[in-house]
């Protein structure tokens, strides 16, 4: 069952209580009153025609000492003429309570009498057909006699009043519990949309659909669970998001690795193939034997890199306080001997937490491929092809913390390849690099590194022009805040 109808339900049960038992009450207060007051009218008018039984009896003529029964008859038939509307009910019973006169229709047992004597009055409320009377009993005292006066007023009309009272009250309580449980469904509805939001947020979720999300239209506990959940949402969304990137890229990834693995293989088992089942003159069999090497090198290299990078990605980074200076010195020196290029270095001298081994590795590769992409070769035009290219590797403490970069003015990087490059396997010209022995995961190496370092490559390239790689170790605070 739903639970806006739960909610009416119980609202009208407890509505229909609360009207039953305070119609009843009401209903039944109103009839007690009128009750007791018709109870003392009969009581009162009892007592009346008991004094004027009795004045009556005063007029006896003189010769009775004691009033004579037929007398007792003739003033009761005289006061039951009284009555307003033809006549009043009522009956005389003598000393001895037997019954002297009774009315026509008076139909009350004697059950009243015994309980009554010369100094109390007594009443009950009777039934008899379908009328309901007060019938009363009080003592007289007429000429020395001691007589009973019972009376029957008629009260079916309090009766009448109260089964009309009850029947109305039924009648007003249904039609308010009607009208209220339409305007329950309404307040229901209202009260429970925001569950009902909340129950298609996750149905969609379920769906597949995790950019859905849940309306807030109310600040009340309802409310703040669906900020609560939307709040889940996001963080699901963004979860889910991750893995599929991963997924996504390990995919790439294995399809990139199988075809890197493919091109030297096919080239190392044709070449060994050629070699076992031909004769070959001995300058071929060196040319086969050397593709193999090659091939195998670059397979080799290519394992190492891999390595490297698995290395990375599980590593935790152990930082350490370091000189900038110290590492500068060790690349200045690596890269003293390098023909053809003119490695400029210059530093600010700072002390920057790093893990120096792994930014060494990531400085050799930026610097290996800016003068790669530096050499003459690769330079379009051709120009500069009798000096020395200039690269450059600045290191600057910067407000987010010290700044390196390698800027080379070669052969830069088109804009549609540069989100790219740092993939594994990613070559923007795969035949020149192949033949430079790259594989495409100097960079995806670095980005690994730098991970770890809460830092990420920065690239910045023209054609033509040159390209700057740049990273940013972030200052001593952030890096821990991290
Ligand atoms: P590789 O081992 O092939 O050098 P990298 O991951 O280091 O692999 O580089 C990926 C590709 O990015 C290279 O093949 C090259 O095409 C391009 N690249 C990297 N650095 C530069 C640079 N400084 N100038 C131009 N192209 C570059």
């Amino acid at each position: 069952m739903k639970f806006s109808i739960k909610l009416v339900l119980s609202t009208m049960i407890v509505l229909a209580l609360a009207l039953g038992f305070s119609g009843f009450y009401f209903v039944n207060n109103v009839f007690e009153n009128s009750l007791d007051r018709e109870v003392g009218q009969a009581l009162d008018e009892s007592s009346i025609l008991g004094f004027a039984f009795e004045t009556a009896a005063l007029n006896v003529p003189l010769k009775y000492s004691v009033l004579p029964d037929s007398v007792v008859e003739e003033i009761a038939s005289k006061l039951e003429m009284g009555g307003q509307s033809g006549g009043r009910l009522l009956r005389i019973a003598d000393e001895e309570k037997n019954i002297l006169y009774t009315s026509s229709g008076f139909t009350a047992d004697e059950g009243l009498l015994p309980q009554t004597d010369q100094h109390t009055k007594s009443y009950r409320v009777i039934r008899a057909q379908d009328c309901f009377y007060v019938h009363t009993c009080v003592s007289i005292n007429a000429l020395n006699r001691i007589l009973y006066l019972e009376t029957m007023k008629d009260v079916t009309d309090v009766f009448t009043e109260r089964a009309l009272g009850f029947s109305l009250y039924r009648k007003v309580t249904l039609v308010m519990l009607l009208t209220g449980m339409v305007i329950m469904l309404f307040i229901a509805s209202f009260l429970t949309k925001p569950i009902r939001l909340l129950t298609r947020a996750t149905r969609e979720m379920a769906a597949g659909d995790y950019k859905y999300r849940a309306r807030q239209i109310s600040r009340d506990e309802l409310g703040q669970l669906t900020g609560d959940f939307n709040r889940m949402a996001n963080a699901l969304e963004e979860t889910i998001c991750k893995l599929e990137e991963e997924i996504e890229a390990r995919e790439e990834f294995m399809g990139a690795f199988a075809h890197e693995l493919k091109t030297p293989l096919t080239a190392i088992i044709g070449y060994a193939d050629m070699l076992r089942s031909h004769k070959l003159d001995e300058e071929k069999s060196i040319m086969s034997a050397n593709y193999i090497y090659t091939e195998g090198k670059r397979l080799e290299a290519m394992s190492f890199r891999l390595l490297d990078i698995i290395v990375a990605k599980q590593d935790e980074a152990h930082l350490q306080e370091t000189q900038v200076g110290e590492l500068f010195a060790y690349l200045q020196e690596m890269f003293a001997e390098k023909e053809g290029t003119d490695i400029r270095f210059s530093h600010e001298e700072a002390v920057v937490r790093m893990e120096v081994n792994l930014i060494k590795t990531v400085l050799v590769n930026l610097i290996d491929n800016a003068c790669k992409a530096s050499e003459n070769d690769a330079v379009a035009d051709g120009a500069g092809s009798d000096t020395a290219a200039v690269i450059e590797v600045t290191g600057r403490t910067v407000r987010e913390g010290y700044r390196i970069a390698v800027r080379d003015y070669g052969i830069g990087i088109p804009e549609a390849e540069q989100s790219k490059i740092v993939k594994a396997f990613y070559m923007v010209d795969k035949s020149r690099a192949r033949s430079k022995n790259g594989a495409g995961l100097g960079l995806a190496l670095c980005a690994e590194i730098l991970k770890i370092h809460h830092s990420e490559l920065q690239i910045e390239s023209k054609v033509g022009e040159g390209s700057c790689f740049s990273f940013i170790l972030p200052a001593e605070k952030r890096a821990y805040e991290e």
